[in-house]
């Protein structure tokens, strides 16, 4: 990483800004059709024929977002594209380009850079998005890294958060707490390793809940699951704050109300061992952890037998009218009111 005495260091100032973003983006590659002109000109020039157009943008800053400490820069690069394709698919929508644009000082290295762009183009690759364009500057201090993502949809095809009707079913997608535990284990073994610098961490057993922090993926596979079912949800949002502020979010805005339950909410078994290990709830880490980057959406119950059984897909509660309020039903069967404390109040 970037302060490992062992790497070359090349300073960016013996490239220049030109020098720079050419070093950068010459490997990129133009795959998408829609894609008319990418890096070079003045702007990038698109064309999407009869598709509507999704836009979406994140703006990621060090020591707020991530932790170059244990955030490997190319995994780094690899997050900030997926989680705003995440924004994307959350639209019902194919992501097709991306821009990013970055501020960096000069404690990083082109090493550092070059470490960062690896993860944004292998990001590109996986997800089949083109880089088109972006913004380089400097720094007075950290690191902070922009990401729009761009997207096409169908006339009449995209999905609002606020579509959803009392007894739709509330569905969502994989399993729900892990990036957060991941980030406990990681926020663990930096206090460790603080204490005793030749401590090497032991990482095994946390394997997938440490990538689903450094290395999230977006749901991609959820978007093309439902159109090959032909589930077209009524609402949908992803999951990046926790599953209750999420919900809360769909049901303010469809002006409907809901009950989860408890024991349908889906948890990887390595969530539920690391949960008990910290002693921390794991329900209240699925509803108030973050950055899950799952798909939440609903669906009215006559699509119900096409979704039934699918290993990707939970169904954990259903949609009522407003008036009824938002309730989590417990394991225990209480009915108690859903609170969306979100990932910043998490530890208050
Ligand atoms: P301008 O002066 O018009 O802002 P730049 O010199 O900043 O142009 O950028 C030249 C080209 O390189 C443009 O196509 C721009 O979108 C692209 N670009 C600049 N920085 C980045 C970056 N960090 N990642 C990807 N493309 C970039
Ligand atoms: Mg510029």
């Amino acid at each position: 990483m970037i302060e490992d005495k062992n790497q070359p260091r090349t300073e960016l100032s013996d490239l220049g800004e030109f020098g720079l973003i050419n070093h950068l983006t010459k490997n990129l590659k133009i795959q998408q059709k829609s894609t008319v002109y990418g890096i070079g000109d003045d702007a990038a020039v698109l064309d999407f024929k009869t598709d509507k157009v999704v836009v979406t943008t994140d703006l990621l800053v060090e020591g707020v977002h991530f932790d170059l400490s244990y955030a490997p820069l190319k995994h780094l690069g690899y997050k900030s594209v997926v989680v705003n394709l995440s924004d994307v698919y959350a639209m019902n929508a194919e992501a097709t380009q991306v821009t990013v644009s970055i501020a960096v000082s000069n404690r990083f290295p082109l090493e550092a850079l070059e470490a960062l762009y690896a993860g944004i183009e292998t990001a590109a690759n996986v997800y089949n998005v083109d880089v088109v364009g972006g913004d380089t500057t400097s720094s007075t201090t950290g690191l902070l890294i922009s990401v729009t993502a761009i997207g096409k949809v169908a006339q009449n095809e995209e999905v609002y958060r606020n579509g959803a009707k009392p007894n739709d079913l509330l569905v969502v997608s994989g399993d729900l707490g892990g990036a957060y535990m991941g980030l406990q284990v990681l926020e663990r073994e930096k206090e460790v390793f603080k204490v005793n610098p030749n401590n090497q961490p032991d990482l095994d057993g946390y394997t997938y809940i440490i990538e689903r922090q450094l290395k999230p993926e977006a749901r991609k596979d959820i978007v093309e699951l439902l159109k090959a079912l032909e589930v077209k949800p009524t609402a949908m949002i992803d999951v990046s704050d926790g599953l209750s502020s999420e919900i809360m979010h769909l049901c303010t805005q469809s002006e409907v109300g809901c009950d989860l339950y408890e024991n349908k909410i889906p948890l990887d078994p390595q969530v539920i061992s690391v949960c008990e290990e910290f002693d921390i709830d794991s329900t209240t880490v699925a509803l108030n952890g973050g950055e899950d980057y799952e798909l939440l959406f609903t669906i009215a119950q006559d699509d119900f037998d096409k979704i039934k059984g699918n290993p990707h897909l939970s169904v954990i509660g259903y949609i009522t009218e407003k008036d009824a309020g938002l309730h989590l039903v417990t394991r225990a069967e209480t009915k108690i009111e859903l609170k969306a404390q979100g990932w910043k109040n998490f530890n208050d």
